[in-house]
Order: C-alpha cells, then sequence, then structure tokens
C-alpha cells in the first residue's frame, strides 16, 4: 500500500537524496523546502519520471503558523495519514560564540528544534490513530559531540536528540518508531563555504559522505524491517566521532 511520506528541506543536498529513495520505496513523497522552487521542482521530475509519486509543499518550517496551515492542508487532502516524517530541514550560521548574534542562534534553533515541533506535533495524533509511524530526525555529530564555532548548530540538534529520544519512549506502543540519524561531514551545499581539504583530514575514512548514503539509512529506518530500533541516534560520519 502507497504509504505518504513528508520530508523537511527536500528541494536540495540530503533531503533531495532521501525524497528520491523513499519514492523508490514506493511511498507518495511530500517535499518541502523553503524557496528554491527550481531545485524542488527538478526533484519531482526526477522521481516522477522513474516512475514515483510526489507533490511539492513550500513553507518555512520554523514558522509555527505556515507550518500548522500546511499540515492541516496535508492532513485533510488524503485519507492515508502520513506515516512517515523525515525531519531534515537544517541550516548553520557559524561563528565564534562570542560573536554570535542573537539572529544567528534563533535562525538556527528555530530550524531544527522548534521545525521539529511544528511539523511533528499535528502528524502524530493521525498516525497514533494508525498504528504505524516512522519519524526520522536528522539532527547531526555535532549534536553528540560538539564543534567549535558551532555552540547554536550544536544545541539545537542535541535538542533534537532529547527530543527524539521521548517522543520514542511515548510512542513506542502504538507502534510509531522514533529514531535519529547523526551525520558527519556530507558533501551538499551546506558545506559549500568551508575548506574541504582540511574537512577530510579530520574523517577517518579520509572523505566526505555522500548524501545517498544518508538516504540509504533512511530507507531502512522507515521500512518495516525496522521496526524494533526506536530511541536511537545512528551516526552515519565516517568514522568521525
Ligand atoms: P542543504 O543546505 O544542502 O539543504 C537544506 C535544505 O533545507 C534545503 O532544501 C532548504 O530549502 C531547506 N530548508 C532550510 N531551511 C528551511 C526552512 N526553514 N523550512 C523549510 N525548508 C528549509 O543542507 P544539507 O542537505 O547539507 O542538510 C540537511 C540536514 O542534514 C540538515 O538538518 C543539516 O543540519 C543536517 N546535516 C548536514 C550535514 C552536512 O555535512 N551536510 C552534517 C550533519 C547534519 P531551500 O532549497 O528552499 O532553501
Amino acid at each position: 500500500m502507497t504509504k505518504r511520506a513528508l520530508v523537511t528541506g527536500a528541494s536540495r543536498g540530503i533531503g533531495a537524496a532521501i525524497a528520491e529513495t523513499l519514492a523508490q520505496e514506493g511511498h507518495h513523497v511530500i517535499i518541502n523546502y523553503r524557496g528554491n522552487h527550481a531545485a524542488a521542482e527538478a526533484l519531482l521530475a526526477r522521481i516522477v519520471a522513474a516512475g514515483g509519486a510526489g507533490e511539492l509543499a513550500c513553507f518555512d518550517v520554523a514558522d509555527p503558523a505556515a507550518s500548522t496551515e500546511a499540515m492541516q492542508a496535508l492532513i485533510a487532502k488524503a485519507d492515508e495519514p502520513i506515516s512517515v516524517l523525515v525531519n531534515n530541514a537544517g541550516i548553520t550560521a557559524d561563528g565564534p560564540f562570542p560573536g554570535l548574534t542573537p539572529d544567528d542562534w534563533t535562525r538556527v534553533t528555530r530550524t531544527s528544534l522548534d521545525g521539529f515541533f511544528n511539523v511533528t506535533q499535528p502528524l502524530v495524533m493521525p498516525m497514533v490513530r494508525k498504528r504505524w509511524g516512522r519519524i526520522i530526525n536528522i539532527t547531526s555529530i555535532s549534536g553528540l559531540i560538539g564543534h567549535r564555532g558551532q555552540t547554536n548548530y550544536s544545541a539545537a540538534k542535541a535538542g533534537l536528540i532529547g527530543a527524539t529520544r521521548s517522543l520514542a519512549q511515548e510512542l513506542a506502543k502504538r507502534n510509531i518508531t522514533v529514531n535519529a540519524i547523526a551525520p558527519g561531514l556530507i558533501e551538499t551545499d551546506m558545506l559549500a563555504n568551508l575548506d574541504v581539504g582540511m574537512l577530510k583530514k579530520l574523517v577517518p575514512m579520509q572523505r566526505l559522505g555522500r548524501p545517498a548514503e544518508v538516504a540509504e539509512l533512511v530507507r531502512f529506518l522507515a521500512s518495516d524491517r525496522a521496526a524494533y530500533i526506536t530511541g536511537q541516534v545512528i551516526a552515519i560520519s565516517g568514522g568521525l566521532a
């Protein structure tokens, strides 16, 4: 049976790879993004050309009102609940702590952490009624071990890990799993302004990860095969720990 899957921040990078992978699994994929219409439309076209199905949902996950409105519209659109949710939208605003502005702090935490709440909360009761669900939160190695210049980002991602563990306990009896994936350094636009040569030296495998490698883990966690895994944080980082 076709399941509806929502991937936030899916127009580019890791989210786009996850959307394509879930479409291969037969899910109807809802592609959320914030503003890059061209990239989102190109992704949907690729999914459809490969025989998959999906739709676009442009809204800002950091905006509670916009997220609630979008979730209500998506819930009302079909009888089948959104039963796979990948909270992937995230941004960085790196800098040494003394130089961080309130805006740097708020933009980052609102996107990763508040975004999780804004999108997940309206979708949980329909999942509970269905007695089946998969919630997968894309956090970061930075939320586990911290990283210089990322106090805001590490705080947001560590908060997401705490939310994952608690919600997993609340929903376990309902056949809904909640897990987090903590990528290390993955080759996307997020690393565009960084010194990739230097970054690779930090990784025991001496290379960056690929978005498709993260998507493979999502493919598994979203499946029935992962039914007994919940409340976990799984790193995918080439040994970076
Ligand atoms: P990218 O910068 O390549 O893409 C970010 C995506 O998120 C885009 O689709 C963007 O939409 C969307 N987005 C950003 N803000 C919002 C928002 N407020 N509402 C809705 N969508 C939004 O990021 P990555 O693919 O690299 O990262 C994906 C996730 O993985 C993030 O949570 C990130 O923190 C995490 N991660 C990434 C790592 C890496 O090395 N790349 C390492 C560890 C974790 P649009 O195109 O419209 O701007």
